[in-house]
């Protein structure tokens, strides 16, 4: 993979007209370590987020064990990098023929469900394959109700009491029993985690024998731009939402368990950005070479307010307007679906012309691993980038929070 300094470097180089990913590995692993730090427990990262063999390689290196894989193509994407990485397989809605893949070649021991049909197919699995209910650990998913960008406990989850229910059924069947939940992505209260404590207390308190771990999910917030015209909202920093985690998991007396979380977006989104090039200015519509059908289909839905700088083209030798005017601008997509549009808009110098470059940071969650070959487009460039994004030049703009008219 070519090496440069920063993205500016990069695009100068190689003038890209397809979308080129910025891979900041040395990021990847602070942020990795960071976290690790921080959480009192097992870190399993949760390879949707950005299942790119870079990333789970470089995640290896830094000292992650622990993987949170969903499918068959994940528990084989982990296997690649690491033979003795251990997997938990987090998916509560599975296909049986996807459980015995995983119990059986990828010896798979740790598993989730949040409903009884769940835990007939895993039975059915496990007696075909002689397996000892007793080596597997299953994480029973409890609902949650929380407050993040996106919300997952619509679509997962036990309520408490069905919760109780279901642990008993496989505490009968031998079955290690732990807890689990995930609050949804990019939390934005910082309530959330002790709400879904509680819920995971009141199951414990319950049940009549003892819950052998617990595995509080992802959620954590990954950094991302500021609309300088916004007021910051009043969210605390990783370290004190990581704190806070702590000392609740001791309050409700979690500590003397094995804990695991499964963070994802908080590990990579730093690490990744991405340099889009204007095929075309037409007023205050610039059209690029990436769009909801590659890698923005995470800011389309406009929860998150990207930070952008412009890579001007040293070959325009003439440009209107003033370079230090930044200027909201639709940014549509590389594809010819009339759909293919982000939701808001960038800011951006209003110098900004057909041909330049656009370099959005903190793009690792979500983003490639999203992408599409729709239309023929599938943006498949890496290079390796030495410097973070905040020091690779100022930010001159961003994905803002607000729409747009025509
Ligand atoms: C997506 C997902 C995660 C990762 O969530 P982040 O918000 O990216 O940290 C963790 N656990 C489960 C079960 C998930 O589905």
């Amino acid at each position: 993979m070519q090496r440069f300094e920063n993205a500016r470097a990069a695009a100068h180089e190689l003038r890209p007209d397809d979308p080129v990913y910025c891979f900041r590995p040395a990021v990847l692993k602070e942020d990795c370590r960071r976290f690790m730090e921080m959480f009192p427990g097992k870190t399993a990262y949760a390879v949707k987020t950005n299942g790119e063999t870079l990333v789970l390689k470089t995640l290896v290196e830094a000292g992650v064990t622990a993987f949170d894989v969903a499918s068959p193509g994940e528990f084989e994407a982990v296997r690649e990098v690491s033979p003795d990485a251990e997997m938990l397989y987090m998916h509560p809605v599975k296909a049986q023929s996807h459980i015995r893949l995983a119990l059986e070649k990828y010896g798979i021991r740790v598993i989730s469900i949040d409903h009884e049909d769940e835990i007939t197919k895993l039975t059915r699995v496990v007696r075909a394959l002689d397996i000892d209910p007793g080596q597997i650990t299953v994480f029973v998913r409890i609902q949650t109700k929380g407050s993040a960008a996106y919300e997952l406990s619509k679509k997962f989850g036990a309520g408490p009491a069905y919760a109780v229910e279901l642990s008993e059924r496989l505490n009968r069947t031998g079955y290690k029993v732990g807890l689990c939940f995930h609050v949804g992505s990019q939390i934005e209260d910082p309530d959330t985690y002790e709400r879904a404590l509680a819920s995971a207390d009141w199951v414990r308190n319950r049940v009549s024998f003892d819950i052998v771990g617990l595995d509080v999910g992802g959620g954590f917030p990954a950094e991302y731009g500021q609309d300088p015209r916004k007021r910051k909202p009043d969210m605390p920093s990783l370290g004190q939402i990581m704190s806070r985690l702590s000392g609740d998991i001791r309050e409700y007396g979690f500590h003397e368990m094995p804990l695991v979380a499964e963070p994802g977006r908080v590990i990579v989104a730093r690490a990744f950005s991405l340099i889009v090039r204007v095929l075309m200015r037409k007023g205050r519509r610039l059209y690029i070479n990436d769009g909801i059908w590659a890698s923005l289909s995470d800011s389309w839905t406009g929860k998150i307010t990207l930070p952008a700088r412009i890579i001007p083209d040293p070959a325009i030798r003439s440009r209107n307007g003033d370079s230090a005017n930044i200027v909201p601008f639709k940014v549509c997509g590389a594809t010819c679906d009339s759909v293919d549009i982000l939701s808001r808009p960038f800011w951006l110098p209003e110098t900004i012309d057909t041909g330049d470059w656009i370099e959005i940071g903190n793009i690792g969650a979500y983003s490639l691993s999203l992408r599409t070959r729709f239309n023929g487009f599938y943006p498949d460039t890496f290079v390796e980038v030495t410097t973070p994004f905040e020091e690779g030049g100022a930010v001159e703009g961003f994905a803002s929070l607000e729409t747009m008219a025509d």
